[in-house]
């Protein structure tokens, strides 16, 4: 399997809990502690979340990259016709059914 090891996006690689919502030593949910984050390749930056890994308006994991800041684009090579491969349909806020908010179909 092809895939690459990277820096979490939602910790910024530091392994803990960017929010601190349970405790200020809290392990990052999405690394489990550890800073870094293996990705299939190939694969690109999220769109939702723009590689930050955060949910657009909660403290959350982004709901499509899951919290990596980055999508696994196998299989994927076109832009997705209903969000213009940005991952959101004009004038929504969720990620576009189409495409699960990966922008490519
Ligand atoms: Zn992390
Ligand atoms: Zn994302
Ligand atoms: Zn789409």
């Amino acid at each position: 399997m092809l895939a690459e090891q990277m820096k979490c996006a939602f910790c910024n690689g530091k392994g803990k809990d960017p929010f601190e919502l349970l405790s200020p030593l809290s392990k990052c949910q999405v690394c489990n502690g550890s800073g870094k984050v293996t990705v299939e390749k190939p694969n690109k930056e999220c769109s939702f979340c723009h590689g930050t890994g955060i949910h657009r308006d909660q403290r959350l994991t982004c709901i499509v990259c899951g919290g990596k800041g980055v999508v696994c684009t196998k299989g994927l090579s076109k832009t997705c016709p209903d969000c213009n491969g940005t991952g959101v349909p004009p004038g929504d806020y969720l990620p576009c059914t189409t495409c699960d908010g990966i922008g490519l179909v």
